[in-house]
């Protein structure tokens, strides 16, 4: 595939349903082409070896974890840290909160939300759920996530991260750090990953969302956590062979991927801005990352009609409630694609928002 080059003519349809649609780059198929393998299961594959340990320097940790998806390395440090019915404390519209926490059925543990704002528990409320390590039911483990998913990529101030980890160190807790989209984040505050990852002891990384990987993510932590999660990694079934396949189109992704997230969040704010300028019946989230809330005029038409639309129209979107859809930006999207993205919301505009 070719990559980079701005078409004048958008590859349709323009894909905003997620950034997990990313292709692997031109340097990934390289580096797979190239790599060395081993058995992952056996001696270990010398390519995840390599993405392991880079992943683990990068956010600051001993020791990282080659696993094929995020919901994995969620569910792994939640197992390597928490003994059954122990408490678990996490933002409730976070991922691992709404989406993950079946895995509750497997470790046995108990989970509480907090609520939040643009995805930060409340202080208090955080405060008041800890529980002891005396406390037969001791909270263990709290969580955060950054960028946040479902608060529309919103990013976590460093300052609210020290207290959470502080507050947890207090109860003697440990800190997981849902990081899928970590380095959106850390371009975002223009700081280091390491910067934010210090306020976690084991975080989890995506490395197929914007970093164009084709599929893979790292739980990186303490050798001993690690450790425990490589073993319950086996018992999940997720120690892979040859990996080093997959592992080397990781490695590009950490190494020439991150920079450009930056272009991504640029086009976001851009995206939001014109739709608000063009469509005044169309508010929006105000993106910190690459992810576009939009709210629709409550009426007769839903978000299911104005996906439908707006995807017959050459644009493929998400509803993310009743009506309210979500768009994230990625690598495929050029400022051609988005040129195209507000025509097509211009048409459907003019056929749905007038019939409400
Ligand atoms: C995408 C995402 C996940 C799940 O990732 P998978 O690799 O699909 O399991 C978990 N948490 C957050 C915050 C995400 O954005």
């Amino acid at each position: 595939m070719k990559d980079a080059a701005p078409s004048p003519e958008p590859r349709l349809p323009v894909d905003l349903r997620s950034d997990t649609v990313t292709r692997p780059t031109p340097a990934m198929y390289e580096r797979i082409r190239t790599a060395a393998l081993g058995d992952d299961g056996l001696e270990g594959d010398p390519t995840v070896r390599q993405l392991e340990a880079l992943v683990a320097q990068k956010l600051g940790k001993e020791a990282g974890l080659f696993v094929p998806t995020v919901t994995m390395a969620n569910l792994l440090a939640t197992f390597s840290q928490v003994q059954r019915q122990e408490q678990v404390v996490i933002e409730s519209t976070a991922h691992m909160y709404t989406s993950e926490r079946g895995g509750a059925t497997l470790t046995g543990a108990f989970y509480a939300g907090i609520r939040g704002v643009d995805g930060a528990m409340e202080m208090t409320e955080l405060e008041a759920a800890l529980r002891p390590a005396s406390s037969p039911l001791r909270t263990s483990l709290v969580c955060m996530e950054t960028s946040h998913n479902n608060a529309g990529g919103a990013v976590l101030s460093l300052a609210h991260m020290a207290q959470v980890f502080a507050a947890a160190r207090q109860a003697d807790a440990r800190v997981h750090l849902d990081g899928a989209r970590l380095f959106n984040a850390a371009v975002a505050l223009q700081v280091p990953a390491e910067a934010i990852a210090q306020y976690a002891d084991t975080v989890s990384l995506c490395l197929c969302k914007g970093l164009s990987a084709p599929v893979g993510a790292i739980l990186a932590g303490p050798s001993s956590t690690i450790g425990r999660a490589r073993g319950l990694r086996k018992v999940l079934g997720g120690t892979q062979r040859q990996a080093g396949i997959v592992a080397a189109a990781g490695i590009v992704a950490i190494e020439e991927m991150c920079e450009r997230l930056a272009e991504d969040h640029l086009r976001a704010r851009r995206l939001s801005r014109s739709l608000i300028d063009a469509f005044p019946m169309l508010s929006t989230s105000v993106p910190r990352t690459n992810i576009v809330l939009i709210d629709l005029p409550a009426g007769a038409n839903d978000s299911g009609d104005w996906v439908d639309a707006l995807n017959r129209a050459g644009v493929l979107v998400r509803p993310w409630g009743p009506f309210r859809l979500r768009c994230v930006t990625h690598r495929h999207v050029d400022d051609h694609a988005l040129e195209h993205v507000l025509a097509a919301f211009r048409t459907v505009v003019e056929r749905l928002a007038a019939s409400t």
